[in-house]
């Protein structure tokens, strides 16, 4: 077999076999397949697509270059949620403990920030001395103790995928359906979760723009997730407006401390308990969304989550007084409210110039090598369908100086258009694929 022939068969439109599937990711992590026949072959997967056998093919073969987790020796099951990457999506830090204060213990390998869109593990690196590079060894025995785990990917699991994403990155590639399902549920399979609930992002802050594709990318990504014998849902969620009100690293962490204590925007609360209902549910814990939801709800006021992400963060070495006194966190140099220009109903909070703002002033990379500022960000104050008086504060600045602020202030001023008469709030979800 010859990675030329393959590449010129996808190019051609032809449906790959599994043994050339096989033959070409091997070939890439061995070393013997060159980056440059890789970004043409994902060039031509982008262009021409594959069918479900394909995707699922692709999926399996990117599994088995690395090592896989078995959790059942740990735990009976373990339920895992996945985002496709979104604008202050702050989710999984007051999820996981929410569901794991429920009983169910939660087993999480998180990424960082990826373009516009924010990562978990650098919000949490906001807490001096927490590690986001447990191994194997730990991420296990902690799983087994303390029933919850927020960590980077080891570097032993999907070789594949890690080298796939980076090349995606630079190539212009990484908006392909079979691609994105390959790469999100190669990490989910490999990490041993038996139960996950998918939050695919819809809007022009996702890399899913319309329903219609995100509708697609979850019913790939659940029947992959069937086929290799776990249990999985999608959710469609809006991703055309941030989530809750901040985004930056540190001021997310804020957002998602004051949540687990009853006290988080309305929208991003919601968001929360629905997403953990359906975890509850597919974990067994709760027989139906409902008690999912009430369940759920009451870790929020009886303080059980929280006590739950204090001990997640003292467990991986976080200095917990940076969490119990949020003041303690990074702190930007000029923080400073906007008020609004003109008086109106939100008809658009554009969450792709949000989150490309965020990146230029330093909360997210540019390149890989870039180093991220803790501290910076906005603050979005309102949502859709809002009515604003000319003069009212519209948003904060988070910056490290005055170029950056005036920025910030400019571009994100921009991201919002108003309207004379009523507009409607947009949904926090567009439907479920189970
Ligand atoms: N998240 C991933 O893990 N992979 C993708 O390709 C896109 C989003």
């Amino acid at each position: 077999m010859r990675a030329v022939d393959i590449i010129v068969k996808k190019r051609d439109g032809k449906e790959l076999s599994r043994e050339e599937i096989e033959f070409f990711i091997e070939g890439y992590v061995n070393g013997e397949i060159p980056d440059y026949q890789a970004a043409a072959w994902a060039m031509a997967v982008l262009l021409n697509g594959m069918n479900d056998r394909e995707t699922t093919d692709l999926t399996i073969a990117m599994v088995r270059t690395g090592e896989s987790l078995d959790l059942s020796d740990v735990v009976s099951v373990a339920v895992d949620k996945h985002s496709t990457g979104g604008v202050g999506d702050k989710t999984t830090l007051v999820v996981e403990p929410v569901v794991a204060s429920c009983g169910l213990p939660v087993g999480k390998m998180s990424g960082r920030g990826l373009g516009f869109s924010g990562g978990t593990l650098d919000k949490m690196e906001s807490i001096p001395g927490y590690r986001t590079d447990l191994t194997t060894k730990e991420f296990l025995s902690q799983l087994g103790e303390l029933g919850l785990v927020l960590t980077g990917q080891t570097c032993d699991m999907t070789p594949a995928d890690g080298m796939l994403y980076s090349l995606r990155d630079v190539t212009g590639t990484v908006q392909s359906i079979p691609l994105i399902a390959s790469s999100i549920m190669s990490k989910k399979i490999a990490s041993g979760a038996q139960a996950i609930v998918l939050d695919v992002k819809v809007g022009v802050g996702a890399f899913m723009q319309n329903i219609d594709d995100a509708r697609e990318l979850s019913e790939l990504m659940v029947s992959i997730a069937r086929l290799a014998g776990s249990k999985a849902v999608a959710l469609l969620s809006d991703m055309n407006q941030p989530l809750g009100q901040a985004v930056g690293n540190a001021i997310e962490l804020k957002e998602a401390i004051l949540t687990l204590h009853g006290d988080g925007p309305v929208d991003f609360v919601e968001h929360c308990l629905v997403v953990a209902s359906h975890m509850l549910k597919l974990g067994g814990i709760a027989k139906n969304e409902e008690m999912g939801y009430q369940l759920a709800k009451e870790t929020l006021s009886n303080g059980k989550a929280w006590k739950k992400f204090v001990d997640l963060v003292r467990a991986q070495g976080g200095d917990t007084r940076y969490i119990e006194t949020v003041g303690k966190l990074p702190k930007a140099k000029i923080i400073q409210a906007v008020s609004a220009p003109w008086s109106g109903y939100i008809s658009e909070i554009n969450a792709r110039i949000i989150g490309e703002t965020c990146v230029l002033i330093g909360a997210g990379r540019e390149k890989k090598s870039d180093e991220i500022d803790h501290s910076v960000g906005v603050e979005i104050y309102n949502n859709v369908g809002d009515y604003i008086e000319k003069g009212q504060d519209l948003f904060t600045v988070h910056a490290s100086n005055l170029r950056d602020f005036q920025i910030a202030n400019e571009n994100i001023l921009s991201a919002y258009h108003y309207w004379e008469g009523p507009v409607d709030p947009l949904p926090l979800f567009y439907g479920v694929v189970e």
